[in-house]
Formats: structure tokens, C-alpha cells, sequence
């Protein structure tokens, strides 16, 4: 809901609500008009800082889908922060559900007096020192916490300055509650890794917009998985399977995706890679996992994965299916000639 109050009829106040209410809607076109959760942040922050013309704005959130605590996105602006200190709210401090029921604009003072009978955590906020503290609240829920800073010409926050916040704050608010939904219907909840659909999908749109190939994937499978479940049981196999997971998410940079392809088959889209640059990564997962056995309870489980590698094709790749089954007839190759191997699609 927009919260515009028209108190008085003077011309000039008609014309700024209409100038705000405009610059709003532009605001929510444009937040509404990314699920990408990084770039989603920064367009959040960008917007207070050039509509409310502060000089310093962060959001505090959760980390990943089953993170229990609002901690400070890495994408903050002006903020200078001690990397020695926890700039996180736990999800259950009495402060969210506070902020749950008040999503007015507060100060830290404000904060501190209530504290003094409802006990918050505010910790993180002392640390940070905001001017103005903004919750966002989608769908009944508390989602992230703006902070601000002061005003580039040190002037106070005025009321129509406060509204707008609102506002920004509400708009933000769904378009990270969409953000997050995309991203629990992509993801692969037990290794966290995204899911063949997804993957697929934006190995399309990746080869649809390359024009140089330089674009490979890698295609990975466990070893001898079946004899892991069927003698130390499913439930040691799905520990492994995060584990694997989690070694994959390690190695590979930010702008590579991966997914669980199947049951225990991974895949990596790797943009702006050679077929060099892919085996090396490839090589660099397999060594990784196989020099560091999986330890459940104390107890090591050794585990090798073969894998296979290949670099984009136009001429020859017509669809993503095609590219897809040349690494996978190269992970077949890894398979025959003795696993625990990468091997390079022709
Ligand atoms: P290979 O080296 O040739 O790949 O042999 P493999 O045993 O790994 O391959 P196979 O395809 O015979 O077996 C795969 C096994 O993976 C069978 C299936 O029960 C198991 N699996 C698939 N998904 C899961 C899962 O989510 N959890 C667990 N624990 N096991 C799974
Ligand atoms: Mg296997
Ligand atoms: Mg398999």
C-alpha cells in the first residue's frame, strides 16, 4: 500500500505529491523488474542513496533460504565496517518481531528506548550507526532492514522523506519476497545447488547471446554411489551428495552456475571459458574431492568423481540438449576408462 498523505491543498504540495508519487512508481517498475537478488540489492540501495541523497545505505537480510539470522549484504554503501565484528540480527531477537508489527521508519534512539523493556539485540545497529532504520515487511514477514545514514547536506529526515521511505521500503520488500520465491523454486534444497530447469534455461539463454564459444560446461558424477548407499546406507549417501555439493559451490566463481543434474550427477555452466580454462576447474573439482574424503562422525568416506568437459560449438550445437550430451558421452569416456578422471569432448 502507498502511503500518501494529502494534509494540505496548496498547489505546490499537490504538484510534489504527483512528483513523488511518479518517482515511485518508476522505482517499483524497476525493482519488480529483476529476480536477481544481487542486482535487486543494489538497485534498493542505489535508490535511497540517490532519492533521499544520503551518504551511506546498507540492507540486512538472510544470507540463503534457511539462514536464521539478518546479516548486513555485502553490497552496502559508504558504511566503513570493522571485519573483526557481527553485523547480524538473529531471526528469533525480539527486535524482528517488533519490526514486524511497526514498519514506520525508526532511529536508533527510538530503538533504545523501547529496548529498555522488550530487551532487542541491537548490537549489529550500535555498530553501524544509522540515522534511520527502515523494516521491510512482505506477505507478514520481516525480509530485510534498511539503514541510512545522514543526509549529504545534514539535513534532518522530514516526513515527506519518511513516507517516501516507506514506500521505497515496502515496494523493496515484495520484489525480495518474489527474488526469494524464484530462488526456492530453483533450488535444490538438499545440496543448495540450482536445479536442472533452471540450469537449462539459462544454458540457452547464455548460448543464444554467445557469439565468441568461449562458453563450456562440465558434467560430474559420484563413482560407484550405489555401492556407498547399499553399505553405508542412504542417509551417509545424501551427506555425502552435500558434500560434493559443497566442494562444487567452493571452486567455481560467481558467475559460474551449478546444478544437481539428477540424482548424483552435478553440472557447471561456466561463462567466458575455453575448453582449457573448464578442464582446469573440472581438474581442480576432482582433485578437491578426492583428496578430501567426506567425514561423517569422525569416520572418512572416500569419494572420486569422474567428469566430463566440453567447450560451446555453434556450428555443431544447435540446441542445449546437444552441447549437453557431449559431456556427457566425455564423462561416459572418464567412466570407462577407469573413473576418478576428466576427459574433453572432441
Ligand atoms: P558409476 O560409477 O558408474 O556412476 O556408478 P554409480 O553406482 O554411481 O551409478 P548408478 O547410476 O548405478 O547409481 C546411482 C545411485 O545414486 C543410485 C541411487 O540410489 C543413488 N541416488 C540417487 N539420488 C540419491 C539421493 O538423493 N540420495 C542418495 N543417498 N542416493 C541417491
Ligand atoms: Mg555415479
Ligand atoms: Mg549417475
Amino acid at each position: 500500500m502507498v502511503n500518501v498523505s494529502i494534509k494540505a491543498v496548496s498547489r505546490e504540495d499537490l504538484e510534489r505529491e504527483i512528483f513523488d508519487l511518479k518517482n515511485l512508481l518508476t522505482i517499483s517498475k524497476s525493482l519488480n523488474s529483476t529476480l536477481d537478488y544481487n542486482i535487486l540489492t543494489d538497485s534498493i540501495l542505489y535508490t535511497c542513496l540517490g532519492s533521499l541523497t544520503v551518504v551511506r545505505a546498507g540492507f540486512l537480510s538472510k544470507k540463503s533460504i534457511d539462514s536464521n539470522e539478518f546479516s548486513l549484504h555485502r553490497n552496502y554503501l559508504g558504511f566503513e565496517l570493522d571485519h573483526n565484528q557481527d553485523y547480524g540480527i538473529p531471526e528469533k531477537d525480539p527486535l524482528i518481531d517488533y519490526f514486524a508489527r511497526n514498519t514506520r521508519c525508526h532511529s536508533l534512539e527510538m530503538l533504545r528506548e523501547i529496548s529498555a523493556e522488550s530487551q532487542f539485540d541491537l548490537r549489529a545497529l550500535e555498530r553501524l550507526c544509522p540515522k534511520i532504520i527502515v523494516p521491510m515487511k512482505a506477505k507478514g514477514q520481516i525480509n530485510g532492514i534498511l539503514v541510512l545514514g545522514e543526509k549529504i547536506d545534514g539535513s534532518d529526515f522530514t516526513h515527506r522523506d519518511r513516507d517516501y521511505l516507506e514506500n521505497i521500503a515496502n515496494f523493496a520488500a515484495i520484489a525480495i519476497h518474489n527474488a526469494f520465491l524464484f530462488e526456492m523454486t530453483t533450488t535444490d534444497m538438499m545440496t543448495k545447488l540450482k536445479m536442472k530447469h533452471f540450469f537449462m534455461n539459462s544454458l540457452k539463454e547464455k548460448m543464444e547471446l554467445n557469439k565468441t564459444g568461449d562458453l563450456s560446461i562440465v558434467m560430474l558424477d559420484i563413482d560407484h554411489f550405489k555401492v556407498l548407499n547399499d553399505t553405508y546406507g542412504h542417509l551417509t549417501g545424501d551427506e555425502v551428495l552435500k558434500q560434493v555439493a559443497r566442494v562444487i559451490q567452493d571452486t567455481v566463481r560467481q558467475v559460474d552456475i551449478a546444478a544437481r543434474y539428477g540424482g548424483e550427477e552435478f553440472i557447471l555452466l561456466l561463462p567466458d571459458a575455453n575448453i582449457s580454462l573448464a578442464k582446469i576447474v573440472a581438474e581442480r573439482i576432482r582433485r578437491n574431492i578426492a583428496e578430501h574424503p567426506t567425514v561423517i562422525d569422525g569416520v572418512k568416506y572416500p569419494v572420486t568423481v569422474s567428469l566430463g568437459v566440453a567447450q560451446y560449438d555453434p556450428q555443431r550445437d544447435l540446441t542445449e540438449r546437444h552441447f549437453v550430451e557431449r559431456a556427457d558421452q566425455a564423462l561416459y569416456r572418464s567412466k570407462e576408462h577407469g573413473r576418478n578422471q576428466t576427459s574433453v569432448a572432441p
